[in-house]
């Protein structure tokens, strides 16, 4: 499986191409490119292309490595501004850095327009006329050779005439396209006479109405490679049946450099979709509010979650670039958010299920509990003050009428330490008329502050709690897996049928007063819940907080689904 851990100190089977083609001099320096459609935000997979390419870019940086972002826009219909600006942040959050130019594929209209007229020139590429269906049907199968359309021996001259009338807009769409002349009889279907260019009356967002006719990718890409001297295309796998023809526009255009293209297998996770169709669909259907929703596995809907970018990084390069294509369990990625949270986020209590008890014997007036460490292991985080007063929040199900056999929280008669604080004793208890706990009654023992517990008294646990006098509601998104079945994609009904109805439940809380005030993009750990960001939107610091749950301190799923 390609999630197997990998070592760092052992190269992948990229970076060891890219060691020996250093070590024999082969390039003067490495370059090599990120090149997304903007047709869409980046997602989780675009990650881990991130993190090869810019990563290596970095690795070789004292010998002028770089890393092109380049977009890939030659498709006029589909690509937008804000796209752009999505795909330049998310980049640079991930703490990668393109240097000082920005790259389009547009930029480079005129060079492939010149190799097409250079391939025309040299007999290997001509004008189509036939519909794309008689196309299809001409070109054969795995047993069956292409047979040749008439414009397959159309003369050199004949070809130039009719494709700068193609440039000059003198056909409608599908009229006309023109192919490259290889082989109609090769194994590999991609060399059957593939098409080049083909006509679209549209906008551009760079060239605008300059281009009536726009190139195919295959065309374009390795013709963009060339001219930024790419060393290495590092691509998907399923490229891996076009490099042949990758390879024969480099062989066979005026290319000032010689790029190769490299496949390694895409990032796929469980529970996840990741086709930016598919998450198009998702954020069109409004079954989730927008490209950052905090479910989905976009970049910017990871941000707003609360997914560290480090952890991020660190997953991609745990998984490490390889040949074989695989799913990787979206538990790893959980992991290595709660592992990297685990180090860096420090500590606060917020109560997600309260109920109110009332210390019969202590203050009205709020005072300080205790000094409350901030991060029990990294005493660098120093300590906190916080108040508390005769009414503490705690959780509902940190009581219990009849305690069960290994139940050390609260009951009555029971001990339980308030984190950072007293232990209390539960003296008695009031129901609702719907028969539910309404309110607990406790006394404090004095003297119990980071105490041991006083003799003959069992106290097991210590539970978190929020000061009901100074405490504040908020709002909290209980985020979960946004899909229910392990592979969305492979859902019989579609992967909409088998969305998770319970991705998203609102609550309200209560938090300690100090996170009404925090910063959106705060994280922190709400103590024996999970780790939660204060979200960057709706947040609105000292007026409505707004804290959304990244990761559960625990993998709920692991039960779940052995149950
Ligand atoms: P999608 O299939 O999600 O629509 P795409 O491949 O069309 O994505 P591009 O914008 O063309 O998206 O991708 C930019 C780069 O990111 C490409 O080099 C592509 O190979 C890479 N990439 C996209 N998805 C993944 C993935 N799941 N794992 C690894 N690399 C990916
Ligand atoms: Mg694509």
């Amino acid at each position: 499986m390609s999630e197997s851990s990998n070592p760092s100190n052992k190269l992948d089977f990229i970076r060891e191409i890219i060691a020996d083609d250093i070590a024999t001099g082969k390039h003067a320096t490495t370059i090599t490119r990120f090149p997304p459609e903007p047709n869409g935000y980046l997602h989780i997979g675009h990650a881990k292309s991130i993190c090869l390419n810019f990563g290596i870019a970095q690795e070789h940086s004292t010998s002028g490595a770089k890393c092109n972002l380049r977009f890939d826009d030659t498709n006029p219909e589909k690509e937008e501004a804000e796209y752009v600006e999505s795909i330049k942040t998310d980049v640079r959050w991930l703490g990668f850095d393109w240097g000082s130019e920005l790259r389009f594929a547009s930029d480079y209209f005129t060079f492939f327009f010149d190799c097409a007229l250079h391939l025309i020139r040299d007999g290997k590429a001509y004008i189509e006329q036939q519909s794309a269906e008689e196309m299809r049907a001409n070109r054969g199968n795995l047993t069956t050779p292409g047979t040749p359309s008439p414009g397959r021996s159309r003369s050199v001259a004949e070809n130039l005439d009719l494709f700068v009338r193609m440039k000059a807009g003198e056909f409608k769409e599908g009229e006309c396209v023109l192919r490259a002349k290889i082989d109609l009889a090769s194994s590999n279907m991609n060399l059957r006479d593939p098409v080049l260019y083909r006509i679209m009356h549209a906008h551009h967002h760079n060239t605008g109405n300059d281009w009536c006719i726009y190139p195919m990718y295959d065309f374009a890409h390795p013709l963009e490679d060339a001219l930024e001297h790419v060393t290495h295309s590092l691509c998907t796998l399923e490229f891996e049946n076009h490099r042949p023809l990758y390879d024969w526009f480099i062989q066979n255009c005026p290319v000032p450099s010689k790029p190769r293209q490299i496949e390694f297998a895409r990032l796929n996770l469980t529970y996840t979709v990741m086709s930016k169709r598919k998450l198009l669909e998702l954020v069109q259907a409004n079954l989730v509010n927008g490209w950052n929703d905090p479910r989905l596995p976009t970049l910017s809907g990871l941000r707003r979650r609360g997914y560290p970018p480090e952890a991020i990084v660190h997953f991609c390069k745990r998984v490490g670039i390889t040949k074989f294509s695989g799913t990787t369990d979206v538990a790893l990625l959980e992991f290595d958010v709660r592992d990297f949270l685990n180090h860096s986020a420090p500590r606060r209590m917020a109560v997600m299920d309260p109920v109110k008890v009332f210390l019969e014997n202590w203050s009205t007036e709020p005072l300080p509990s205790a000094e409350i460490s901030n991060h029990p292991q990294n005493p660098q985080m120093g300590n906190r003050d916080v108040l508390i007063s005769n009414e503490v929040w705690i959780e509902r199900d940190d009581f219990m009428e009849v305690p069960e056999k290994k139940f050390h929280r609260l009951g009555p008669g029971r001990h339980v330490r308030l984190k950072g604080g007293h232990i209390i004793r539960c003296t008695g208890f009031d129901k609702d008329p719907e028969g539910n706990i309404s309110l607990i009654r406790a006394e404090i023992l004095p003297g119990t502050v980071g105490a041991e517990s006083p003799e003959g008294i069992e106290c097991k646990a210590a539970i978190h709690w929020v000061d009901a006098v100074t405490g504040v509601d908020a709002e909290v998104r209980v985020y979960d897996r946004l899909f229910t079945a392990e592979d969305p994609d492979g859902a019989e009904a579609g992967f909409i049928s088998v969305l998770n109805p319970d991705s998203l439940k609102t609550i309200i809380a209560k938090i300690e007063p100090m996170l009404a005030e925090v910063a959106p993009g705060f994280s922190c750990q709400f103590e024996r819940t999970g780790y939660f960001v204060a979200d960057s939107i709706d947040h609105l610091p000292g007026n409505k907080p707004v804290f959304n749950r990244t990761v559960a301190l625990k993998d709920s799923w692991v039960k779940k689904s052995s149950r």
